[in-house]
């Protein structure tokens, strides 16, 4: 089988001298790991494309006995400059990336998870600020796409619309005002500008998500607070790990 898609490039290695292995995040396919024979040296083939981030054209064929993919070429659509030396943004998208391999990427939601690292990709290659929250605003956005999507609207006991500080239930994955909190346990008290911005993340392009950065004074009229963003990560990595069972480790997300 032959198959062309947009792709982007979350990993890439060698194995035996001259071939690499590329994972891929496709539009259209989910992730895929494809084997690049050749491809440490057919600069003709793979236009010396085959790094991180890339965003690619490619196309692929399944070799006869179907056991693996083998990429057949690769067109550099574009590549990052900034991700290139800023270990800071560096980080925080492999985070990102390394949410999306250990949730795992369903065909019928590829499309949208890959637009939605294409444009967490273009926020830390092209914006002057980039708050430190952004892995856990993408852990938000990622779970909700994927068929996790806390209820964040309205009180999920009396439906009254919150904008004031409510309590979050981990367990249940809603929000609750708080007349009807009563005596649940794991709950993050959440104030009303958190659950916006929480709220946002659902809804908004990553390109958008700078409405909480602080500037260089640390102030900024929609900056989150330190505290209002320790309960936004309270919030999501408590929802992430009870729901989805996975909680960040020493570099990668383990399963509990
Ligand atoms: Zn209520």
């Amino acid at each position: 089988m032959e198959w062309s898609d947009s792709a982007l490039v979350l990993g890439v290695g060698r194995f035996r001298e001259a071939d690499l292995w590329v994972r891929l995040l496709t539009r259209r396919h989910g992730i895929v790991t494809a084997f690049a024979f050749g491809g440490s040296r057919s600069r003709k083939r793979f236009c010396g494309c085959l790094d991180l981030f890339n965003e690619l054209q490619i196309s692929t064929k399944t070799t006869r006995n179907g056991m693996y993919l083998s990429l057949q070429e690769g067109i550099l659509v574009r590549g990052p400059q900034r991700l290139r030396s800023d270990w800071n943004r560096v980080g925080m998208l492999m985070n990102c990336i390394r949410f999306v391999e250990a949730l795992g990427v369903s065909p019928d939601t590829s499309g949208e998870a890959f637009a939605l690292v294409k444009e967490t990709l273009a926020l830390l290659e092209e914006a002057e600020r980039v708050q430190d929250l952004l892995p856990v605003l993408f852990r938000l956005r990622l779970a909700s796409q994927q068929g996790y999507a806390p209820a964040l609207r309205a009180c999920a006991r009396c439906g009254k619309t919150l904008f004031d500080p409510a309590g979050f239930s981990v367990a249940e994955g809603t929000v609750l005002c708080p007349d009807c909190l009563g005596r649940r346990e794991n709950i993050v008290e959440i104030s009303g500008k958190s659950l916006d911005v929480l709220r946002r993340v659902q809804e908004e392009s990553p390109l958008r998500w700078n409405f909480a950065a602080s500037d260089a004074s640390g102030a900024g009229d929609e900056a989150l607070l330190p505290s209002e963003r320790r309960e936004c990560a309270r919030a999501v990595d408590g929802f992430v790990q009870y729901h989805l069972g996975l909680t960040w480790d020493k570099g990668r997300f383990r399963r509990v």
